[in-house]
């Protein structure tokens, strides 16, 4: 373990599994004290567990703004102070636009976009004091829309423009804003799609080619995360090797 982040408070939400469970991980092995989130509280149970230093389970659902205030909340109550937020929490239900079950429109807006929204909303109070990081999970999907990704692309597209104004908004006052955006990693994510068809090419595309493991997501947000005060480093892009586009 780590002493870098000692004596900091991070909070990240979407940590039951993937990107948000490595990147919980990273940062309690760096010295964090950690707050991690997310509905499935037996995963969250178990991370706690793996977790070398303290760490608070959060029942969160990112949609619901009242559980992200009281989320927020209880974190700055157990750990006195709230320093680094990873707004990771999110879904890809891939599909064509026409004829679209938009319900999982809905879900994705409201997971990704509003979600990451109400968790800075809450938190910006606390990161203004502690001179903080918000560290905003977007995509590859966030620069390139491509057909079958048109609203999951949308709310990444949304989590940049809303980060690029947020960061003009506190940079001065010394919170920085960093905007991730992960290539294909090997998670859980691509799991959720309904489509028959389009899963099974997410299935095709992980097989042919060496993915990203979570654990090199982590490593991009710890390092953004440790940088001295006077960096703000604002973007990373990261894809596996393999992946053209
Ligand atoms: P996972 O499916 O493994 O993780 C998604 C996480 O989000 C889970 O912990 C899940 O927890 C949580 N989550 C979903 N809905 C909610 C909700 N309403 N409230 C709270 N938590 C929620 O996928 P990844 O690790 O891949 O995804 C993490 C982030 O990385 C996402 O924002 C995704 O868009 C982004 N990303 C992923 C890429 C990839 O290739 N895997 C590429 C680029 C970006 P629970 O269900 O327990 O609530």
């Amino acid at each position: 373990m780590s002493t870098t982040l000692e004596g900091k408070v991070a909070l990240v939400t979407g940590a039951s599994s993937g990107i948000g469970r490595a990147t919980a991980l990273a940062l309690s092995n760096a010295g964090a004290r950690v707050a991690v989130g997310a509905r499935r509280a037996d995963r969250l149970k178990s991370l706690a567990e793996d977790a070398p230093g303290e760490t608070l389970v959060l029942d969160l659902d990112v949609t619901d703004r009242q559980s992200v205030q009281d989320g927020v909340a209880a974190t700055v109550e157990r750990f006195g102070a709230l320093d680094i937020v990873v707004n990771n929490a999110g879904v890809m239900l891939s599909g064509m636009i026409l004829g679209a079950d938009t319900t999982e429109w809905t879900r994705m807006v409201e997971t990704n976009l509003l979600g990451s929204m109400y968790t800075v909303h809450a938190a910006l109070p606390h990161l203004l004091r502690s001179k903080g990081a918000v560290v905003q999970i977007s995509s590859t999907s966030g620069r390139t829309a491509s057909a079958a990704g048109g609203v999951y692309a949308a709310t990444k597209f949304g989590i940049t423009a809303f980060s690029e104004a947020l960061r003009q908004e506190v940079t001065e006052r010394g919170v920085r804003v960093v905007v991730i955006e992960p290539g294909f990693v090997a998670t859980e994510l691509a799991g959720h799609i309904t489509d028959p068809a389009i899963h099974a090419m997410a299935k095709n595309m992980a097989e042919s080619m060496r993915t990203l493991q979570p654990e090199d997501i982590a490593g991009a947000v710890l390092y953004a995360v440790t940088q001295p005060g006077h960096v703000a480093v604002n973007e990373i892009l990261v894809r596996p090797t393999d992946q053209t586009r």
